[in-house]
């Protein structure tokens, strides 16, 4: 029984950092074998513009841990990145997303995120280039994700690294924009060709009306900037309404779509599903 003096409080604490700890290390341990062993894999989450046709997809990373389930992102991208597993990790999502982009619609983009930590290791650009030559993928539907940490870390390696990435003819999108510390700095040392407003603001309209003179100042910067505005985190049609009538060039949410396996959206991607090719038969009434 823990003593009142708090010297046995002290200690069920630290019992407490030891089994998180270890967990820690646990799961760390098992993401190592994660891509080698298929328990990673990529969810699509379209993106829509204000006509309401899907114009791309964020590919989102997700991991079936073969006796826990699934395990949020949240949980295990950050314990990639302390381990360093997020570099040869990131660089397997690149080629698959490419990959799999490489035969829709050449109207369709796909967005993938990428993690500061790969811009501190290896050689981005040469990566990003060589698998934009290995899929056949035009450089210009691909959009590289990234955060204000990125250039948090070393602005001018970063910013470098981003020139190289775009003189490929890449997009580059600032991610989960207005939750970092100084945004607006930023957005002079880089010319962005997309601002992802986060999805907090958009939540918070209903109940917040600061959150609506923020985003609509956003969306009067990105028309400045020549940037385009995304909102994600879209769920209601109020925040739809309110979002392209301030001029957001496009959505991305619930909304519009759940990340899902493609195949899901093989309709918007002009491929076949493989479970209702009966079922799309009978519709179309010709068998
Ligand atoms: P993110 O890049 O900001 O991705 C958007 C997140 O918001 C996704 O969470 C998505 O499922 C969620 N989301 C989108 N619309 C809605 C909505 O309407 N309602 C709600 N409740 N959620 C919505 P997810 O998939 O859990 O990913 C979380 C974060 O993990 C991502 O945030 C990204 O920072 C990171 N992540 C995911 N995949 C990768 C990856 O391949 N590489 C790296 N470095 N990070 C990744
Ligand atoms: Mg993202
Ligand atoms: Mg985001
Ligand atoms: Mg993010």
């Amino acid at each position: 029984r823990a003593r009142a003096d708090g010297h046995g409080v002290f200690r069920m604490f630290e019992a407490d950092m030891d089994r998180k700890l270890r967990e820690r290390r646990a799961l760390e341990k098992d993401l190592r074998s994660a891509l080698a062993n298929g328990e990673l894999f990529l969810h699509y989450q379209p993106q829509a513009n204000v006509s309401g046709q899907i114009v791309g997809f964020e590919a989102l990373l997700r991991w079936s841990h073969k006796q826990r389930g699934m395990i949020p992102p949240a949980e295990f991208i950050p314990l990639a990145e302390e381990s360093g597993l997020i570099v040869p990790i990131g660089e397997w999502v690149l080629r698959e997303a490419c990959r799999e982009a490489a035969s829709w619609p050449n109207t369709i983009h796909i967005a993938v995120n990428l993690s500061p930590v790969q811009f501190r290791q290896g050689d981005l650009p040469g990566i990003v280039h060589s698998i934009l030559l290995q899929s056949a993928l035009d450089p210009t539907r691909l959009e590289l994700e990234i955060t204000e940490s990125v250039l948090f870390d070393d602005l001018s390696r970063a910013s470098s690294i981003l020139r190289r990435l775009k003189s490929l003819g890449v997009k580059i999108a600032l991610d989960d924009f207005g939750t970092g510390y100084s945004s607006l700095s930023y957005l002079q040392s880089f010319p962005f060709d997309k601002i992802k407003i986060d999805k907090s603001f958009v939540w918070m309209l209903q109940q917040n009306p600061q959150s609506a003179a923020i985003i609509r100042a956003i969306v009067g910067l990105g028309r400045d900037l020549s940037m385009h505005i995304v909102a994600e985190g879209v769920e209601t049609i109020d925040q739809l309404s309110f979002l392209t009538k301030e001029g957001c060039s496009a959505l991305q949410g619930y909304l519009i779509g759940r990340p899902y396996p493609i195949e899901l959206y093989a309709k918007e991607v002009g491929k076949r599903a493989p479970t209702s090719s009966v079922a799309s038969r009978r519709a179309d009434g010709n068998s």
